[in-house]
This record gives structure tokens, C-alpha cells and sequence, in this order.
């Protein structure tokens, strides 16, 4: 059976270039200091990718390890640490602010718009004195984009460590991680990047290393002690064996993305064409602003189940697509483009699909969504 052709908000269709990385020979990378090379040379690349001169680390782990390591590192119990939520991984990043102890505040924003920065900035007025906050920057569930460029160079004027998971943003949206003030900046190899699942990355500044360094409660636990890192190039001695190859996927991955230099504007300009496409056949976006370039979510049409879509979709035309879960369950449909997933070919096929199944099922559509879809693009 051919593979379904997987157009999920990740994980992402991984590359044949990065399927035979990881097929490499591999070494012991404890003891062959090549590796150790490697490593610094694949944390030297994602500073190009992330616009940083800070720091960058590869921790074994899916996406949540470094929301929880960012966590674990900085918070110590009884720190008051800024929540700003806009949707569901915003919201549950305080659920890990308050496993390590933290006092967190939240500064709630309408779940179908970007933030509120005006709101947020009134609030700082009257109440700043955070250790941290927690930011999103893709809130992949209801495809919204945040203006972090605008949000965390503001919290830093208040002195307060900058957080952001850029998960499903980091690859396919614009990220000037210095210029924009952020200390610690974590994504996950399954998203934009296209290597499978299993790596966590993240930037950590001068700021957050000096808070990570000089607590008085010290870090609880292992695996999300970040401080464990600090002088892992120097004593040439990593905190636990790496994932050899998983790494070597993650470096073809990233390579080939940085290779394009244009991957912003494809992100942009597919994104930009997908929600035109859907808009002129009649559907309805779920955000009401600040739309992603790498997830779009619209919502479910009358008549017509997330199931019904779902099954058709992987059992008639072998794509498969994303609804969203908690509060959007069986409310939305995801169509993700990120990574290599953000390509003309694969978009058109994926909507003349969803076409079909929508026709069938009797959804009303004002237009051919691929039909729509190449006049856009
Ligand atoms: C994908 C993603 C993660 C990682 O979550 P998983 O459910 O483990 O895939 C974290 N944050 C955001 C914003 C994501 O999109």
C-alpha cells in the first residue's frame, strides 16, 4: 500500500536526503570527538536559521522536552511567571510553568486572534514584575500567528525572560531571535524542519544562562537540566549518549531548508493562496486574524462530520489531514503547510481532494477549490 501522502500540521513528509542521513554509519558520539564537531557545527547552522548568536542546543527529546527543560531550568517555586495565552498550547504552557512551582499569571487574549499587544502593554503598566513569560508563536491548533517580534521585545523592557515555542514556526515564518529579544527560542525537528519527531532545539541567551546559573533551588531533575550543557563542547562530555542519527537527519533537514534561503516568502505565498482558495469557495477561516503560513484552519461545513472527511480523505484519495482537538475537536479542519509539505504539487492535490469529498457530502461551494487554488498561487 503506498504511504498516504500526510498533509498534517506536523509531522511533516521527511525527504529522501534525510531518510538516507539517517541511514548513515553511525560512531560511538561519546567517545568519537568528531562527533562532538559535528554537533557544534549543526548548533552553528541553526543560528542561522534562528538569527541568533546565542547559544543553540540539540536535546534528545520531542518538542514538549524543551518546553519543560526552558521550565525546569528557570523557574523556581514561588516565581511569577507571565502566561500569555491565546489558544491551547499557549494556555498549557502555564500547566508546565506551574509543575515546577511557579506563581503564573495569565494574560488572556481572544482565542480567534493574534495577541492583544496594546491589552498586554496595559497590563505591564500595572503589573510587571515576572521572572518570565511564556509566549507560542504558531498556535498550530487554530492557525494563528503571534507578533512576537513586537511582544517580546516589549516584556524585556520589564527585565522579564522571554520564552517563545516557535514549534510550528520556526522554518516557515519570519524569526530574528536577537533582534527580537528572545531568550530562549524552542522548536521541534517534526515541523517546518521535515526530520521525524524526536529532537528538540533551543537558543538560550546571556540572560537565561545567568538565571539558569544562579538559583538557589537547584534544578529538579535530569533530562531538563539545561545546565547540565554548559560546558559540553569544552569538557567534550554530552550529559547523555545523542541520538546519532536522528541528529544526522536533523542536520540533512536543515541544511536543505537553509540551502533555499526563500523558504519564508513559500511559506507565505502557499499559505496566502490556500486561504484565498478556501475564502472563494465559500468557507470560513476559524482566525479572525494573525493567519498562519504554515497551518491553515477552517471551519467544518455544515453537513458534514470531521470523521466523514477524515476517512474519505485517507480512504479515497490516500491524504491525510488534521481536525484539531480539545475545544475545536470535530470543530475544524487543519490543512498544514510547513516543511515540505509546502509545495505547490501537494497542495493542489490535497484540495481537489477535499473538493470531492465536500461535493459528495453535499457542502455547498461557491468555486473548485484547486481550481481557485492555481489561479492564486
Ligand atoms: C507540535 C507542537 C508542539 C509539540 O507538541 P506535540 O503534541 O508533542 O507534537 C509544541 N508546541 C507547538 C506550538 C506545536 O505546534
Amino acid at each position: 500500500m503506498k504511504k498516504p501522502l500526510i498533509m498534517t500540521p506536523g509531522p511533516t513528509y521527511v525527504h529522501e536526503e534525510v531518510r538516507r542521513a539517517l541511514s548513515m554509519e553511525m560512531t560511538n558520539p561519546d567517545l568519537d570527538l568528531n562527533f562532538y564537531e559535528f554537533y557544534k557545527e549543526t548548533c552553528d547552522r541553526f543560528k542561522e536559521l534562528l538569527y541568533t548568536k546565542n547559544e543553540v542546543l540539540i536535546l534528545s527529546g520531542e518538542a514538549i522536552l524543551g518546553l519543560e527543560a526552558a521550565c525546569a531550568s528557570l523557574i523556581e517555586p514561588g516565581d511569577k511567571v507571565l502566561c500569555i495565552d491565546n489558544g491551547i498550547f499557549g494556555n498549557g504552557f502555564g500547566d508546565f510553568a506551574k509543575m515546577y512551582g511557579a506563581e503564573v499569571v495569565y494574560f488572556k487574549s481572544d482565542y480567534k486572534r493574534a495577541i492583544d499587544v496594546k491589552g498586554l502593554e496595559n497590563l505591564l503598566k500595572e503589573n510587571n514584575d515576572f521572572k518570565m513569560a511564556t509566549i507560542v508563536h504558531c498556535e498550530t491548533p487554530s492557525g494563528i500567528t503571534n507578533q512576537i517580534d513586537l511582544i517580546c521585545p516589549l516584556l524585556k523592557k520589564y527585565g522579564i525572560i522571554t520564552v517563545v515555542d516557535s514549534v510550528s514556526a520556526t522554518g516557515g515564518e519570519e524569526l530574528k531571535t536577537d533582534e527580537w529579544k528572545i531568550d530562549i527560542l524552542l522548536g521541534g525537528s517534526q515541523k517546518c524542519l521535515s526530520a521525524p519527531a524526536g529532537l528538540t532545539f533551543l537558543s538560550i541567551s546571556k540572560d537565561a544562562w545567568d538565571k539558569i546559573l544562579n538559583r538557589k533551588i537547584p534544578i529538579v531533575g535530569f533530562y531538563c537540566n539545561i545546565s547540565n550543557w554548559k560546558r559540553w563542547y569544552e569538557d567534550k562530555w554530552f550529559p547523555y549518549t545523542p541520538p546519532i542519527n536522528d541528529i544526522y537527519g536533523l542536520r540533512a533537514a536543515l541544511d536543505r531548508l537553509l540551502e533555499e534561503k526563500d523558504y519564508v516568502k513559500r511559506h507565505k505565498q502557499i499559505a496566502e493562496a490556500v486561504r484565498k482558495s478556501l475564502i472563494g469557495a465559500g468557507l470560513k477561516l476559524y482566525p479572525l486574524d494573525g493567519f498562519s503560513n504554515t497551518v491553515t484552519t477552517v471551519d467544518l461545513p455544515e453537513g458534514i462530520t470531521f470523521n466523514d472527511i477524515f476517512e474519505e480523505m485517507i480512504n479515497e484519495h490516500n491524504i491525510m489531514i488534521a481536525g484539531a482537538f480539545d475545544f475545536l475537536k470535530d470543530k475544524v479542519i487543519r490543512i498544514g503547510h510547513m516543511g515540505e509539505n509546502c509545495r505547490e504539487e501537494k497542495i493542489y492535490i490535497t484540495l481537489k481532494a477535499l473538493d470531492h469529498v465536500f461535493r459528495k457530502h453535499g457542502v455547498k461551494l461557491e468555486g473548485e477549490m484547486h481550481k481557485l487554488y492555481a489561479e492564486y498561487r
